[in-house]
């Protein structure tokens, strides 16, 4: 994956609806946005067929867990989290627990049998048949009983049948009630490439494009109602390619026609693979009105022999060109990246090349992380000769340099007024992605201009102003 995110664990966390008691799904997502984003998609056919948000899995009918496998810490917290609701379905067995993602498509067989205490696993690569799967999970759990069948009287469309139209066509990513300020939306999934190190064609497959249509009807339902913000989500979003009206519509035209989405205040991507940023592409960031001035641009090392190792299909070189000719053309561009460090072979020459690379690239912020082999991948079959020491004083020295590059960019906000987005009534986040608080309290959703007075280690100070 292009992104190694952090593993984190998002809830939803919405109000029952009123009146009579619906069924209540409580879903959880570990892993990258790709993963919180599939999560909100699979969780659209239970809200559809009636269910309401849970605000803890122990007030829940449903949980639905989207795992992640893309290092064995994340495959880890999700095998925990699968094994700690035992106690959860032994209270009521009637209650249904569904395992999805990158973890299901790898481990269903073993979680099948480890855990018969799950209902339902969807690996990644069936996200797009979930609504059929689950919507048969569910008619045989809770057409067998009658009590359920009259709490999904409560639902509309619960006795005719499920919305077929949004269960057959690929655009699910119906939300919960309350759309948010800032939303993702899929354009792919899949990845032609085959890093060394990385898990993820293994469980996701080859990839596949979204129609055109669909994901312009989901970007435009969404702003209809509310969301100010869309993130494009793929695993290397800007190898996008599709056709509309017999023309070919690759990445750069696809910002291009969400760019004209009614209501569409900030754009972003995530994340884009080095080899395919391109002149077109680099073009349509600086002159689309809504595009934002941050590239999360993944490089993984600074060291040519290591990123040949890494099949990643550029050089440092070629690299940093790119980096040279989007900072030429987009005043301001934030850049962060991702970095792998002790790599099996990696020398502490090699790895001084990464840090040099830092010097020349100056990321606003990086996701550093250790190797650690994932099985079946290529490079699980070479030397994990790095010893972990190394490895973790190697991440150190990075995340060192890393946060002062971070704590530089900081530092030259301070004094300028940048148009933030707020998010909550005293937070919000600039187009080049800085997050910022400030003093008084504003609408949500509302582009406001913040004058920067100080920088806390992680976050803009501010107060609103009268104008950028
Ligand atoms: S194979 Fe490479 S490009 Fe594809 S998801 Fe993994 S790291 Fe990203």
């Amino acid at each position: 994956m292009q992104g190694l995110l952090p593993e984190k664990i998002e809830m939803s966390s919405l109000a029952e609806t009123a009146g009579k008691r619906t069924m209540r799904l409580h879903t959880i997502t570990l892993g990258c946005q790709m993963s919180a984003a599939d999560g909100a998609e699979m969780s659209g056919p239970l809200y559809k067929r009636g269910f309401s948000a849970a605000d803890s899995p122990q007030n829940a009918d449903a949980i639905l867990i989207n795992t992640c496998t893309v290092r064995q810490h994340a495959e880890d917290r999700a095998v925990s989290l699968i094994g700690s609701l035992k106690p959860w379905k032994n209270e009521d067995p009637n209650r249904v627990l569904i395992v999805t993602g990158c973890a299901a498509e790898r481990l269903g067989e073993w979680i099948r049998k480890k855990f018969p205490h799950v209902d339902l696993i969807v690996g990644a690569k069936s996200i797009e048949q979930f609504p059929e799967i689950v919507e048969e999970t569910l008619n045989r759990r809770f057409d067998a009983l009658s009590e359920n069948r009259e709490a999904f009287g409560a639902c509309p469309g619960a006795d005719a049948g499920l919305d077929k139209e949004l269960f057959s066509s690929p655009v699910l990513g119906a939300t919960a009630p309350g759309a948010p300020v800032a939303d993702f939306v899929t354009i792919m999934r899949g990845c032609n490439y085959s890093c060394s190190y990385c898990i993820v064609p293994l469980v996701r497959g080859r990839e596949h494009y979204r129609p055109v249509e669909d994901i312009l009807e989901e970007a435009r339902r969404k702003t209809a109602a509310g969301v100010k913000e869309i993130t494009l989500l793929g695993q290397t979003v800007n190898s996008y390619s599709s056709t509309r009206e017999g023309r070919k519509i690759n990445f750069s035209g696809l910002l291009e026609l969400v760019d004209q989405t009614p209501r569409l205040q900030r754009l972003r991507f995530m994340s884009p693979h080095p080899y395919y940023v391109d002149d077109r592409m680099i073009g349509a960031i600086a002159r689309l009105r809504t595009v934002c001035e941050l590239l999360h641009l993944p490089v993984q090392s600074g060291s040519d022999r290591l990123l040949k190792l890494m099949r990643r299909n550029y050089t440092r070189d070629s690299y940093l060109q790119k980096v040279e000719k989007i900072r030429r053309a987009i005043a301001g561009v934030a850049i962060s990246t991702d970095f792998i460090v002790g790599f099996p072979s990696e020398t502490e020459e090699e790895f001084a090349q990464t840090l040099s690379l830092v010097e020349i690239l100056r990321p606003v912020c990086a996701y550093c992380f250790k190797y650690s082999p994932r099985e079946s991948t290529e490079s699980a079959a070479w030397p994990d000769d790095v010893p972990v020491r190394v490895k973790e004083e190697r991440l150190e020295r990075l995340n060192k340099l890393v946060d002062s590059m971070t704590a530089t960019a900081l530092q030259e906000q301070i004094g300028k007024t940048l148009e933030v987005l707020s998010e909550q009534s005293n937070f919000g986040r600039t187009r080049d992605g800085f997050k910022v608080k400030w003093n008084a309290p504003a609408p949500i959703g509302e582009r406001l201009p913040v004058k920067i007075t100080a920088a806390a280690p992680r976050i803009l100070l501010g107060e609103t102003a009268d104008e950028i």
